[in-house]
């Protein structure tokens, strides 16, 4: 059976270049870059060449990036941190529609005495710079806003974002863990303190994490130990790893003008072909001010779940906006903040393409999809 992936803002397949970058690292150059000895200092050379590919394709110094073991990871350094560092501080600004590794760590640390605020979105998924403005007080330690949605990769104005942080001396936080390889980030441009990104998000394995920390902001370590990553993040580097990511993010960088031109025209022909040959369809999320590779569309009256279940015994995966992460049914949290009502946000798929897909691959979607419609359709209790 022919078997298509549109679920790369889940994960992403490893690059076969990533691969082969890694490979030496596990049976020849095995020495730990803390060492003295040879086996350790040309591991050492690699791990900073690494830093260095990680720092060209974000605009940064290299001395600015901290390798950790995923987004998750990243983020709650960036925000744990920056609190730990400046304890006289209680207030915190962030989204609606975050992540979940931002807003239930936001909600953790809300039941330590933290006074969260999310700002809302409207019906195309997009923040108000003016409730951000007037959301900042005099105790509001850190701002962490996501560069790009996941579910229906909506790209907030960052910059601006930055802009009204600095202004106010608020250090700024941003999960750009959907966005990297996917629109350009040029941080030596920018107003963002602290950035996030992780590996598998951009055809480097799961398992390993970047945190951008810009000259001169003030961090505490989450994890305490050795002194790897400059006394930023202790333990002992997962160097095979942190290879493939300096890898992905060269290959990223040379692949960002091909995002924005074969990938956007793929999902461009797979919305329009959904749109055109399925009936009450509606794309959920700002058209233009998106990532290229996602299309998150709502198919009225039947359950994304089992649109699902049905694409995938035809080979094909996708991801339902409809279920939280816990699997639970309850409608994804940021349609609901946009104002979609939830029996629509049930009814939400995501489509999120890659380099590597092809337009068979699209074509046949679009084949595949209106007689599943269909049929859902005729057994529901909404038609
Ligand atoms: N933030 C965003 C926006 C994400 O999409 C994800 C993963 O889906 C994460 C954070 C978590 O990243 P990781 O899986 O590397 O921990």
């Amino acid at each position: 059976m022919k078997t298509v992936y549109f679920d790369n803002n889940a994960t992403t397949r490893v690059a076969d270049e990533v691969f082969d970058a890694m490979v030496p690292f596990f049976r020849e150059l095995y020495g730990n870059p803390s060492s003295m000895h040879t086996f350790g200092s040309q591991v050492a050379t690699k791990l900073n060449a690494a830093r260095e590919q990680v720092a060209d394709c974000i605009g940064a110094k290299p001395e600015e990036i901290v390798f950790t073991s995923c987004g998750t990871e990243s983020n709650n350094t960036a925000v744990q941190g920056t609190l730990k560092a400046q304890k006289d501080k209680k207030h915190i600004i962030t989204t609606k529609v975050e992540h979940p590794a931002i807003l239930n760590l936001c909600k953790h640390l809300a039941k330590r005495g933290y006074d969260v605020t999310e700002l809302s979105v409207d019906a195309s998924g997009m923040i108000d710079i003016a409730e951000l403005e007037s959301s900042i007080r005099d105790d509001t330690a850190l701002i962490t806003v996501m560069f790009a949605n996941n579910e229906t990769g909506v790209l907030f104005p960052v910059e601006e974002v930055g802009r009204v942080a600095k202004e106010k001396g608020v250090a700024f936080h941003c999960d750009a863990i959907q966005a990297i390889g996917k629109v350009p980030i040029n941080l030596a441009e920018s107003s963002i303190d602290l950035l996030s990104i992780s590996g598998h998000k951009l055809h480097a394995p799961k398992g390993v994490g970047v945190l951008y920390i810009r000259k001169g902001v003030r961090l505490s370590p989450l994890l305490l130990g050795g002194h790897q990553e400059r006394g930023r993040r202790a333990g002992t580097e997962n160097v095979p790893y942190i290879i493939g990511m300096g890898k992905a993010c060269e290959l990223a960088k040379g692949m960002i003008n091909e995002e924005q031109t074969s990938v956007r025209s793929l999902r461009d022909r797979l919305e329009e072909g959904v749109l055109k040959n399925v009936e009450k369809v509606k794309l959920n999320g700002h058209k233009e001010k998106r990532l290229p590779n996602t299309s998150n569309l709502s198919f009225e009256y039947i359950e994304g779940e089992s649109i699902l279940l049905l694409l995938s015994q035809a080979g094909i995966a996708a991801s339902s906006g409809s279920a939280c992460t816990s699997g639970s049914l309850e409608p994804s949290h940021v349609l609901s903040a946009m104002g979609v009502d939830a029996i629509t946000a049930q009814g939400s798929l995501r489509f999120s393409l890659s380099k590597y897909n092809k337009e068979d691959e699209v074509d046949y979607l679009i084949e595949k999809i209106p007689p599943i419609v269909e049929k859902l359709r005729k057994m529901s209790p909404f038609c």
